[in-house]
């Protein structure tokens, strides 16, 4: 029998594809999980018991509603979504990206970013054999206006996507530049706000006099990640052509009703962001008074921070010791040396990971 897989595999996939490792989620079992945004606090009883309730006259053998009419509408009244703009629903806003590289990468058009930023735009652009524009940050991870104007004069991109607050950085941009930046776009801009639940800033009002931009939000990070929820928001003109190449039943029926079942009592999970908001000070002020350590501010569930240089990889290896994973960001850019970044947990588990990381400090 002949096993000339690889063989096949290197003739047929795509080189770029070829090229790149899979994306790797590591093993947490046991550990402290501190690496992936995610909300420590079960869901408050109120809305489980609402999604429970609503699960079970759930008609399973049916296909789910497929444009989840209303789910989007639920969507619009929760965040109020400005008058005139639609919303699109992904299986988590990562279905989203791909879906939009989809529908307007293919004429060339590059995809563009300010790097370092969430890897998953670049990731999806490779995959589709778009070119990619990774614009550096400027000192302290701010936008640099006027390398991302030439940019975007440059190689008059498709889509742009700039992540507000940023991932993996934590910290918002300038809104002025953020502004001009959407003006001088040719194509699509996504303001990616993923973590809107930890910022009181949002750019959603904007869709009312910035047609070329979309807003991107998802519910993983104020704790429906294992749902798998996002939205876009924008100019039905936008959302009705992606929503030609979304597949059909991409929100199945159990999410929709527990999304409902949430949005219905956001208060609850409002109240756990509040205290993850207390939380992040709380870790950010101790960062801060540990000898050689930086840190960066944060309107983010996370914090970034160095222990110092040439201390990063070796930090991160002591805590995974000690029982605490965080992500190490050694090596993914350069402007991320040493750095690391650890979500905020509950009180107990950032008292873990501090009591850890001073054990590992020299
Ligand atoms: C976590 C994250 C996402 C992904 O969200 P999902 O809805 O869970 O796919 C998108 N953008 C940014 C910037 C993120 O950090």
């Amino acid at each position: 029998m002949a096993d000339d897989i690889a063989e096949r595999l290197a003739r047929l996939m795509r080189p770029e594809v070829l090229a790149q490792p899979a994306y790797h989620v590591p093993d947490a079992s046991g550990l402290v999980k501190l690496d992936a945004m995610e909300n420590p606090y079960p869901w408050p009883a109120p809305a489980l018991d609402a999604a429970l309730a609503a699960w079970r006259g759930a008609p399973l053998n049916r296909y789910p509603d497929p444009s989840a009419a209303v789910l989007r509408a639920a969507l619009a009244g929760a965040y109020d979504t400005p008058p005139g703009s639609a919303i699109l629903l992904g299986n988590g806003s990562d279905e989203i990206i791909q879906m939009l590289l989809l529908a307007l990468g293919g004429r060339g058009g590059a995809v563009l970013a300010p790097e370092p930023s969430f890897v998953m735009y670049r990731s999806i652009a490779t995959w589709l054999g778009l070119p990619y524009v990774g614009v550096p940050l400027g000192a302290d991870f701010a936008l640099d206006e006027a390398a991302m104007l030439a940019a975007i004069a440059r190689h008059r991109p498709a889509v742009v996507f700039i992540a507000s607050p940023n991932n993996p950085t934590g910290n918002l941009f300038d809104p002025q530049a953020l502004e001009r930046i959407i003006a001088a776009a040719p194509g699509a801009v996504v303001v990616d706000e993923a973590y809107g639940p930890f910022t009181d800033f949002t750019v959603l009002p904007w869709l009312a006099r910035q047609p070329q931009l979309l807003v991107m939000r998802t519910l993983s990070k104020m704790g429906l990640a294992g749902l798998r929820l996002g939205w876009l928001c924008g100019d039905p003109r936008w959302i009705e052509a992606v929503n030609k190449l979304r597949l059909p039943y991409n929100i199945n029926v159990l999410n929709q009703q527990a999304a409902l079942a949430a949005l219905a009592r956001r208060a609850d999970f409002d109240a756990q962001a509040a205290a993850i908001r207390a939380g992040r000070a709380a870790l950010a002020a101790a960062l801060a008074a540990l000898p050689g350590v930086r840190t960066w501010p944060s309107a983010a569930n996370f914090l970034l921070f160095t222990p110092g240089a040439g201390r990063g990889p070796v930090v991160f290896e002591a805590l995974k010791r000690q029982g605490v994973l965080i992500k190490n960001l050694h090596g993914a850019h350069p402007q991320l040396a040493d750095c690391l970044r650890v979500t905020v947990g509950t009180p107990e588990e950032n008292h873990r990971f501090l009591d850890a990381l001073r054990a590992s400090l020299p």
